[in-house]
């Protein structure tokens, strides 16, 4: 797992079995919450023979991709596991058809993704043809372009511009509990299609493919910024400026991410179909509002980049740097635009009083709203639950700030207290009644996800 820590199990009186990578520590390697066997699938057959054999068996079963999950949903002490890491296939289709749909219905520049390829092989595939596609960022682009990612909802600089992974998709292939092949798409298993949309990874079966619509590659405008302050309400001022101009970002098609606290602002964006001008325009305000807050020195650095393509701006960003082996929880909301407008003010505060550095990640908006559809190894268990402890304070002051509003659930808090409202909204019940019409006997269960709560915590018997 890239979260090392949901490789570790912790008994009820807080014993902890795990496999340290510190052997200084002097700790005998247990097996934790890894899976005990599994298959390395090469194949859909594969896929298949696994799904009946712990079918079969009733076996907790656990499907891994990357293993990237940061509510640690591809890992289970005592599990079965299929890893689809292998699964590589790549097709370009200079046309595609779904299946069940007629000539009429024909997409094209489409590509079609097995279930373990990765984000960087994905971009490398569709620049070959002179196109992009809407995915994920991280070092390397490592996260799987056809699994949690896009199970999950799948978001994307690129979506304010062209929507989320789930608008771009056309078709998925999936393994269903019965071990059936089954494409779904909008002419065949549409109840499905909708459901693999945003109804969560490890639940409906296991997907083998993804399809998606690419996008033409054209020039696009960097945005970075880059400050450090001295005096917390300079930062203060310019962090609830830069929150104020979200709504207006993003409806000119700007995506991307900053990092803030009481004593920094850091933030790189990106703009498709722009020009340098008008993104100069943009920034320029905001970039000048900061260096006249600012009396420390260096003064924030900011600048604005043309880049010939998305795929010129990704490698300059993203191909270096690793980010595994590291514990991580997290906690988060979805912040709605009409809060930003109406009180930005109130969300900045919101934030620095919250210690620790935020992340905030402007993939929302422009498109996407018009569309529907740690602690130390060898930590105890007693320092791992006051870290929950914290962190579940830092949630609840996000839910006092939006009452009720959502989260992603690729990127949440894994001890939510209502996860069904939290990550499924009002779609619960109709998420609930597919997932029992493909996975009767609940086969695919993984923790928050759609069903999960008929099952007790470790997920091996029903309540
Ligand atoms: C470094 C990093 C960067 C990230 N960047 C982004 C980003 O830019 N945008 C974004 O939206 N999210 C991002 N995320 C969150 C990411 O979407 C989730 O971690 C996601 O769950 C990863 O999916 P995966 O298949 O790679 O990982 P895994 O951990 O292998 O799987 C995650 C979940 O999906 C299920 N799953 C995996 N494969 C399949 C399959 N074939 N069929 C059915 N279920 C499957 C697993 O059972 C598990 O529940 C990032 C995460 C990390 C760690």
């Amino acid at each position: 797992m890239q979260s090392v820590n949901w490789e570790t199990f912790i008994f009820g009186n807080g014993t902890i079995d795990a496999c340290y990578s510190n052997t200084a520590l002097g700790f005998p390697c247990e097996q934790g919450s890894i899976p005990n066997i599994g298959v390395d699938a090469h194949s859909v057959e594969d896929v298949q023979a696994a799904v009946k054999f712990a079918s079969s068996h009733d076996l907790r079963l656990v499907v891994k991709n990357t293993g990237h999950d940061y509510l640690g949903r591809s890992t289970a002490r005592g599990s079965f596991l299929i890893w689809t890491h292998h699964l590589k296939n790549i097709t370009y289709h200079e046309t595609f058809v779904p299946a069940g749909a007629g000539p009429s219905t024909s997409h094209s520049n489409a590509i079609t993704l097995g279930a373990g390829v990765q984000w960087y092989e994905a971009y490398d595939a569709v620049e070959a043809h002179g196109r992009i596609l809407v995915g994920g960022l991280s070092a390397r682009a490592s996260v799987g372009a056809a699994g949690g990612w896009i199970s999950g909802g799948g978001h994307s600089a690129l979506s304010p511009s062209h929507g989320l992974g789930i608008d771009n998709a056309l078709q998925f292939t999936v393994v269903v509990a019965s071990g059936r092949h089954i494409t779904a798409n909008a002419h065949s298993h549409p109840d499905l299609f909708w459901a693999l949309r945003g109804g969560g990874g490890g639940t409906f079966g296991v997907i083998t493919s993804v399809t998606y619509q690419t996008h033409p590659s054209v020039p696009l405008v960097g945005a970075f910024f880059s400050g450090n302050f001295t005096s917390p309400e300079t930062a203060k001022g310019v962090i609830t400026e830069f929150i104020r101009i979200h709504p207006y970002l993003a409806g000119a098609g700007w995506g991307g991410y900053s990092f803030f606290d009481n004593s920094s602002l850091n933030a790189f964006y990106v703009a498709l179909n722009t020009s340098w001008e008008a993104a100069n325009a943009t920034w320029l305000p905001f970039f000048d509002f900061a260096r006249n807050a600012s009396t420390d020195s260096p003064s924030p650095q900011t600048f604005t980049v043309p880049f010939d393509s998305f795929f010129s701006w990704y490698r300059a960003l993203f191909s270096g740097g690793m980010q595994v082996g590291t514990n991580v929880y997290l906690g988060s909301r979805l912040i709605p635009t009409d809060l930003v407008e109406s009180d930005h003010a109130k969300v900045t505060e919101t934030l620095l009083a919250i210690d620790g550095v935020t992340s905030w990640h402007a993939i929302a908006g422009g498109e996407v709203s018009k569309r529907k559809a740690s602690s130390a190894e060898g930590a105890s268990a007693a320092v791992i639950d006051a870290a929950k402890v914290r962190l579940t304070s830092k949630v609840n002051k996000l839910e006092a700030l939006v009452p009720g509003a959502g989260a992603y659930f690729n990127e949440a808090f894994p001890f939510e207290k209502n996860p069904q409202r939290t990550f499924f909204g009002h779609h619960y019940g109709r998420l609930r009644l597919i997932k029992l019409q493909y996975d009767p006997k609940g086969l695919f269960v993984v923790a928050n996800g759609v069903g999960s709560e008929d099952w007790d915590p470790s997920l091996n018997c029903r309540r």
